[in-house]
């Protein structure tokens, strides 16, 4: 019998999101069960009816999201492990479909190991509250990925970094991708408990203005079309937020790009409006 799982482009994507999984723990960034990943998979699954859909779990959302019903999301599981995942994902993730009322969800399993073993990451009324508000603002953005990447994180626990005009000058300023690549800068959203509608509700503001963002104190979420130019936005960022830190440990002051320099390379890319 065909199930959603032989949907090869679905498969692709399980496939990326395993690599992605592999790269934030190499990179240090997905201590323990840090980090999750969805994707809405509207564009995939737009024409599939699950046979026998009740026979899946189904769990109440806190929430209604009327924008997302009838909708399928892949999403990393609760308490899973990133290094577990990129070598056996469909064991630590999982695809939900949202009800037609859009008030709860069904864990559509491969097989019966996971309709108990597996739920969806404590981050899901984030990750589904962002994926509907890109949904009704006409965004192609399908893809959100939050993670502990350490030199970003260090620079939000200082005062001095809190600002987001001040952090995006020094980040723009230490490699000439960082303008080109984020040119809406990242957004700083305050310290909230994770997992909360308080830090959902900042989180989806604060995106107006910002495809990344940074957690204070806890981590970033960033959000694009396509899972590795997602993963892009942080790593190019965190690479400046490295060459900074390296150069305060080294014991002198990082003489950044120039205004006039920044300047020149937004004309010649094209980007900020130019
Ligand atoms: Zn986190």
């Amino acid at each position: 019998m065909n199930t959603i799982f032989d949907n090869k482009q679905l498969q692709e994507k399980i496939h990326d999101v395993a690599e992605l999984a592999d790269y934030l723990w190499q990179k240090g960034w997905a201590e323990r069960n840090a980090g999750n990943i969805s994707i809405n998979l509207c564009d995939i699954l737009k024409d599939v009816t699950v046979t026998d859909l009740e026979k899946y779990p189904e769990f109440k959302l806190k929430k209604a999201l009327p924008g997302l019903k009838g909708g399928f999301f892949f999403v990393t599981g609760t308490g899973k492990r990133m290094r577990d995942l990129a070598r056996n994902p469909l064991l630590n993730a999982c695809v939900i479909r949202i009800s037609d009322k859009g008030d709860s969800y069904r864990i559509i399993s491969q097989n019966d190991i996971n309709f108990y073993e597996l739920r969806p990451t404590s981050e899901l009324p984030t990750h589904l509250g962002i994926h509907e508000q890109m949904v009704k603002n006409g965004s192609k953005n399908r893809v959100i990925v939050h993670t502990h990447p350490n030199e970003l994180i260090a620079l939000s626990h200082s005062p001095m970094y809190k600002s987001e005009d001040v952090l995006n000058r020094i980040l723009w300023g230490m490699h000439p991708e960082s303008v080109i690549v984020v040119p809406r800068g990242v957004g700083m959203v305050p310290y909230e408990i994770p997992g909360t509608t308080d830090i959902a509700e900042l989180t989806i503001k604060a995106l107006a203005d910002h495809d990344v963002l940074i957690w204070e104190k806890h981590g970033c979420l960033a959000v694009g079309e396509e899972l590795f130019d997602t993963f892009d936005l942080i790593d190019t960022l965190s690479k400046s937020a490295q060459i900074f830190i390296y150069a305060k440990s080294a014991g002198f002051e990082p003489e950044g790009l120039t205004e006039n320099q920044l300047l020149d390379l937004k004309k010649a890319f094209h980007v900020g409006g130019y």
